[in-house]
């Protein structure tokens, strides 16, 4: 790493827990001290040091059209012109839930938040409102947020009641959400046949980026579709990471099933910091100040926040960057496969539209067991020698890649002629 990110690093660590401001970020699971970036454009960062690279982490989902896009930037200059913040309603808010209500099938009336995190929070809180329940599922590897409901692991399988996945976690509250294995609608039988009446919500990435990119199975989701009905739970989406990025409409129109709740962030924010829950009218009208359950937020709905995120929704609106941000994903990940298989490294590639990841593990990965199976030693070398290479890859075995419209066939075929040399330095 270069000096100038090796001294500021040192420098963070003095003031700044861990020396960073998210724990992943840090580098710990690669063992590489991180490259502070200083400016980004397009496909590539900047570091520091002068250091250029392809970014594969797009600021972890958001940047869908690159960074420092052209439209984003001018929509952004605009609003700053006319102040920051006012804590009072605006038009920007208005076209921000009207486009999303538009683009997201099930969403009918939509809360905007600042996080991913307050999202998920939120709309657990109205499905336990709603329902008068307190029981939530989740499944293991998916990640909702750092919400003490949400933040839980239940290692010892079926039908468990959780344990906090983080100190300070409350046993008290951890012990209402129960963990599952994803892709698997035995666990969850046995879950509602045990606690069916006092089940609030299933909540779920319907395409999980968390543990790595996992495909759901053809009757999964369609499966807790049904059994959350049959039971009055509620079924959650969380679509912070595949709202917008696997198509204009979501994972819940990939697959056609409506939850009841969709949770949005990243994209939607188009990245300034926001996030967004949404559903049906009947639901959305239990929040206060229509209904009796409580959220609010200080700078929800910022108009600098709402400038970038409407600007990105209206260029994906448009549709025409899927095609496009698909065929260069395909180009990636077939690429990457090739040079592993001619290196004769096993990986399997999971892949949705532009987020996909590379497992180094025969496969097939179809959960948090089958992810954690890999060869985290491989996949520290491999990503050592692709930032030596100048490409900047999420620094954890069990991260998504994420394309941009940015992102070249130029600057591809660079990528996979990198990952031929890291492959054949494994
Ligand atoms: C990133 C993420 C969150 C949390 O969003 P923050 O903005 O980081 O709080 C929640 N759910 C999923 C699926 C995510 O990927």
């Amino acid at each position: 790493m270069g000096e100038i990110s090796k001294s500021l690093f040192q420098k963070a660590r003095t003031f700044i827990p861990g020396g960073v401001n998210s724990p992943v970020r840090a580098g710990k699971a690669v063992g590489i001290d991180p490259p502070f970036i200083s400016k980004a454009n397009g496909c590539l960062l900047w570091d520091e040091d002068g250091n250029e690279y392809i970014d594969y982490v797009c600021s972890w989902g958001p940047m869908i059209l690159g960074h420092a896009h052209s439209e984003v930037v001018q929509a952004l200059e605009k609003a700053l012109r006319s102040g920051t913040s006012y804590g009072a309603p605006t038009k920007l808010e208005v076209e921000m839930a009207e486009i999303i209500v538009k683009m997201v099938p099930s969403i009918e009336m939509v809360r905007m938040v600042n996080s991913g995190t307050e999202a998920t929070m939120s709309a657990i809180r109205l499905a336990r409102g709603d329902t008068g329940r307190e029981k939530i599922i989740k499944f293991d590897g998916c990640y909702h947020g750092h919400a003490d409901s949400l933040l839980v692991s239940a290692g010892s399988g079926v039908a468990t009641l959780g344990i906090p996945g983080s100190p300070g976690v409350p046993r008290d509250l951890a012990k209402h959400t129960i963990s599952l294995p994803f892709n698997d609608m035995n666990g969850v039988d046995q879950a509602f046949n045990k606690f069916g009446p006092e089940i609030a919500a299933v909540i779920v990435e319907p395409i999980p980026g968390n543990m790595g990119v996992i495909v759901p199975h053809d009757d999964f989701l369609q499966g807790l579709r049904e059994i959350t009905r049959e039971h009055g739970a509620l079924l959650i989406f969380d679509e912070v990471i595949s709202g917008f990025r696997v198509g204009p409409g979501g994972a819940q129109e990939l697959y056609d099933i409506m939850p009841d709740l969709t949770c949005l962030g990243k994209i939607i924010g188009g990245g300034l910091p926001v996030g967004a829950y949404g559903g049906s009218k009947e639901i959305m009208a239990g929040m206060a100040p229509e209904g009796d359950i409580y959220q609010a937020g200080t700078l929800s709905g910022n108009p600098l926040a709402m400038a970038a995120g409407l600007t990105t929704l209206k260029i994906l609106k448009r549709g025409e960057v899927y095609p496009e941000l698909e065929n260069k994903a395909k180009m990636l990940f077939s690429g990457l496969e090739k040079s592993a298989r001619a290196a004769g490294i096993a990986v399997t590639i999971n892949r949705i539209g532009s987020m996909g990841s590379l497992f180094f593990n025969n496969g097939p990965v179809n959960d948090f067991a089958g992810a954690k199976a890999s060869d985290v030693n491989l996949f520290k070398k491999y990503y050592g020698s692709m930032l030596e290479q100048g490409i900047y890859l999420a620094p954890s075995p069990f991260e998504a890649s994420f394309l941009s419209t940015a992102h070249s066939e130029g600057v591809i075929q660079r990528t996979i002629e990198a990952a031929a040399i890291a492959f054949g330095s494994l």
